[in-house]
Formats: C-alpha cells, structure tokens, sequence
C-alpha cells in the first residue's frame, strides 16, 4: 500500500509538472505575441481542471507577477521567493511550506494553516533568454486525498492510515496530533535506507504516546530525471494486533482442529490398543487358571483378529500336547513306582529268606554254628554288665559214623531231626539251641549257673536214651556224650573259653565211657 501511495503521489507530481511545461510553452508564445490576459485565462482553466492547485502565476525576470488565477497577487513581486529564484534555472519543486501573503486570500476550513508545495518551471526565448518563471502551489492535502482515495474504499477491511514525512523524517501528513513531529529512530533508521519494506515499531512517531503495535509499511518518493523530487517517506501503518489478526486466526484455527486431531487419534490409538490387547489379556487369564487336572479349563479359541487366532490356535495345540505328555508320564511313573514296590517287596523276602538261611541249618532247622556265635556275643556282652554266669552245653552223638555204616545216610539224617526235636523239648524257650556241625550240637543258658545246667544236662541226656528213633522195623536207640561248662564272662571274647571248655568236659564224657553228663570244674 506504501508503495502504491508512493507511486500515485509520484505521478500526480509529474502530472503538474508536466501541466506546467504545457502551460509554459502556451504562455511563452502568448507573451510573445503580448496577450498577457490569455494567460490568466488559461492558468484559471488549469487550476479548474485540477482542484489542488491553490495558485498559479507567471512572473517576470524582474519578479513582478504579470498573469495569475483568479487575478491573486497579480502586480506583487515575488522575487524574493525561493520558487522564483530556483526556477529561473531550471524546473524547481519546493517542499511543503506554510505562505502567510497567499494563505490571507485563501479559504481555510481546517483549524491547521495551510501548507503548500511549489513547482516552478523557466520560460526561456528561442536564443535561452529568461523571459519568466511559471510558478504554481499545490495544497498540501493534496496528498491526503490521494491516500483516502486509495484507502478509503479499503477503510473497513484496511483500518490503514497514511503518514508521509519530508526529508528529515518529521511528519507533513498524518493521523491527529503526529504533524510536525518526527518518526521514531526505528522509523528513520529503515526509511535512510531508501528501500521500501516493513517492520513491526511501538509507534509511529516521536512523542506521540502511543504505546500500541504498528506493521509499519514504508517506501520514498524518488527522483526524476527532469528535476529533483522531495524525498518524502510514504508510510502506511496499522495496529500490529489487527494486522496479523487473520494470520493468528489461522494459527489458532490450525492449533484448534490439530487439537482436536489429536484428540480423536488418542482416542482411535487407544480404542485399537484395547482391541487389540483385549483378547491377549483374556488368553493370558485363561492361562494362569490353566489346571493340568481339569481338562475343561482350555484356552478358547478366538477369532478376534488374524494374530490372536494364530496364537490361539498354537497355544491350545501346545497346552494339548503338555498335557498329553504330562498324563504319559505320570502313567509311566505311576506303573515304575508299582514296578519298583513289588521289586522291593521281592527283594525284602528274599532278603529275608537269606537272613533266616544264612542262620538256620538247613537239616534240623536249628540256629548254626554262625548264628549261635552272634547270639553267644549279645549274650555274654549283658552277662558281662549283670555279673552273672552264662553256661554252655555241648553234646556229641555216641558212634554215629556206626549208624550211618548201619542204616544208611538218610536214616542217619532222620537220627540227627529226632534228636534236635528232643533237645528243644529239655530246654527252656529262651535257651539257644544250635548246630555246631556234623552230629554235634550246643546249648547256650543265660543267667544259668553249672547245678541247673548239669540238672538239664542230664535231662537231655536221658530223654535221649529213653526215646529211641523208630524205624520200619524196630527202632533205633541213641545216646550222647554232653560237656557242661558255666563262667562269669569278663568279654564277650570269653565266648571261646566257654565253648572251648565245654568241648573239653564232652571229649572227657566220651572218655569216661560216653552216654554221661561231665562238667568242666570237675575234670580241672
Ligand atoms: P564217637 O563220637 O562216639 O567217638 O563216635 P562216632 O562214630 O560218632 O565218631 P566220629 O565223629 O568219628 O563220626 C561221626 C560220624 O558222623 C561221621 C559221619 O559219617 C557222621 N555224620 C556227620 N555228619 C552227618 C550228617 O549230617 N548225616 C549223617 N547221616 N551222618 C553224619
Ligand atoms: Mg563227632
Ligand atoms: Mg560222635
């Protein structure tokens, strides 16, 4: 706007300028011709024409006005005036200025004097001889029509207004009480550069009091190759708030709608996120409550969407095959704790049987010789704590090798059966009854001293005697030779010397004419 302002005062300028040259060269032959009236005609025909033009006349080279509109100053001499004196040179347009002679024959509505600019131009004879200056005042608010011919139409949209300073920065045209003051430093600084642009300043101008935002357009008028311009600064102001109101509109319309954008894509993210969680959440509960012993808790099948399906379908497939090899091995391992139970138990009466085998003899049923040995041990170890006597009985079959030679082995085996029968039947439950080997055999009585053992050795011998072995014909008498032997034990390796004694008192009996009772504190 600044520059389209620059550009209509420019060439309304030249405009004058050049109704002045016409002008000038008419008057110049009129004056030739002497018809100085014309001339008068003519100026008042001009200023008709172009209402702004507060005065035209031609003066002499001696400054004497000769023609002028509406006969003003007509006869006065005005060659003083810088106007005259400049343009009997060349072509001179003066900068604004207040005239008191002209302004007192001048209509004046506005409560401000009048301000004016000149332009003069030489009337100069074929040979260069001066013949006079053409000189005319434009009103200065000749220039204000031109910006509210511009703005005016705009006004309501634009709420611009016009500020055109001179030279030196101090403002000829501008909003109430500006005039006369200069632009702010700001101002100046950017108008110095000759340059039209924009910027955004707190005021306009020096002094003013203003304290709003402007966006300050700015551009200067510029010179012509003719003559010199005025070097005036046109600038177009207007408040910063309302001036970049549609682009904050805008902004805040963009941050509105993006908000809101925003908003419903949260919204939609968050709403997709539950989707597509939901159903992984669901299967993951259904996982947790997953009970290898109930086969109706499953993961369900889902169609939701491809994934979950996917995964579903894979996760039950898994979850199926776990189970299915969970029951397998609890099958197996239910079927080996069978397996190794029974074995156990095998094992245990196998075990069992070889104890019993490893202490038995195997003919009679007798505790053996291994056995009675163990036992003699645990038997003199409490007689050894008690103090008291333990005592041994050993017999041996009278010329068994006899019977054998007589009756055969089987029979001989059934002698050595019969006689461990009667053997128990002469001792008491707790006596201990073992084979030594061959037809040897021994008896081990705790807590027994040697006249209670002898009473029962005797038993047993006679018991034997008396209780022949049937056979099928007939029967077959035997006796036994029996050792007795009684001691208080120190050790329980004493066991030896018991049963070594006892042997001793039974080979004495045999000695002595076998089927008798010997003692061993006898034959010391
Ligand atoms: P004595 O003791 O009275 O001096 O005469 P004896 O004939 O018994 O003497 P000896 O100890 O020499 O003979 C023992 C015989 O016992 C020899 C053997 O044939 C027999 N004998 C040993 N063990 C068994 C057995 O388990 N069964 C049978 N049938 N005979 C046996
Ligand atoms: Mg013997
Ligand atoms: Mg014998």
């Amino acid at each position: 706007m600044a520059i389209q302002l620059r550009d209509k005062v420019e060439l309304d300028l030249h405009e004058r300028y050049s109704d002045l040259m016409v002008a000038a060269a008419i008057s110049k032959q009129r004056l030739e011709r002497q018809q100085t009236p014309d001339i008068s005609a003519l100026l008042d025909t001009l200023a008709r024409n172009f209402p702004s033009y507060a005065w035209i006349g031609l003066v002499q080279p001696d400054g004497t006005v000769i023609a002028s509109t509406g006969g003003l100053l007509q006869g006065m001499n005005v060659g003083h005036r810088p106007w005259f004196q400049s343009a009997r040179e060349g072509p001179f347009l003066g900068d604004a200025h207040e005239a008191a002679l002209l302004a007192d024959k001048l209509e004046n509505d506005s409560p401000l004097p009048l301000r004016f600019v000149d332009i003069a131009v030489p009337l100069k004879s074929a040979d260069g001889e001066l013949m006079g200056v053409l000189g005319a005042h434009l009103y200065l608010h000749w220039v204000e029509n031109i910006g509210e011919s511009l703005l005016a139409p705009l006004q309501e949209r634009l709420k611009s207004e016009l500020i055109v300073a001179n030279e030196d920065g101090k403002v000829l045209i501008g909003p109430e009480g500006s005039v006369g003051k200069p632009l702010n430093d700001q101002l100046l600084e950017a108008t110095r550069s000759n340059q039209s642009g924009h910027l955004t300043t707190s005021m306009a101008f020096e002094g003013s009091g203003a304290t709003e935002e402007y966006l300050v357009g700015y551009s200067q008028l510029r010179d012509r190759a003719e003559y010199a311009g005025f070097n005036w600064q046109v600038l177009v102001r207007k408040q910063a708030d309302e001036a970049f109101m549609p682009a904050q509109d805008l902004r805040n319309t963009i941050l509105g709608v993006g908000a809101l954008m925003a908003m419903l894509l949260i919204l939609l993210a968050s709403s997709t996120a539950r989707r597509t969680t939901q159903p992984l959440l669901q299967m993951a509960r259904e996982a947790r409550n997953l009970d290898p012993n109930n086969p109706d808790t499953l993961i369900r099948m889902r169609d939701d969407y491809e994934e979950v399906k996917v995964l579903s379908t894979v996760l039950r497939d898994l979850i199926q095959r776990l189970a299915d090899k969970t029951r397998e091995t609890n099958e197996l391992n239910m079927n080996l704790e069978r397996r190794v139970a029974d074995r156990t138990l095998a094992l245990e009466k196998a075990n069992r049987k070889l104890e019993e085998t490893a202490r038995t003899d195997v003919l009679t049923g007798l505790d053996n010789r291994r056995y009675l040995f163990e036992l003699g041990k645990t038997a003199l170890k409490k007689a050894v704590r008690s103090g008291r006597p333990v005592t041994t009985i050993m017999f041996d079959v009278d010329l068994f090798k006899k019977v054998n030679d007589t009756y055969g082995h089987a029979v001989g085996d059934k002698a050595l059966v019969h006689l461990s029968a009667l053997a128990r039947q002469a001792i008491r439950d707790i006596d201990i009854l073992a084979r030594l080997g061959g037809e040897e055999f021994a008896i081990l009585l705790e807590n027994t001293t040697e006249e209670e053992a002898a009473e029962v050795a005797e038993r047993l011998r006679t018991g034997i005697h008396e209780s022949p072995l049937p056979l099928e014909r007939g029967s077959l008498g035997l006796s036994v030779s029996v050792g007795v032997s009684t001691l208080i034990p120190e050790s329980s390796d004493d066991l030896d010397t018991l049963l070594g004694r006892a042997d001793k008192a039974l080979y004495a009996a045999k000695a002595a004419g076998r089927n008798r009772v010997c003692l061993y504190s006898a034959i010391q």
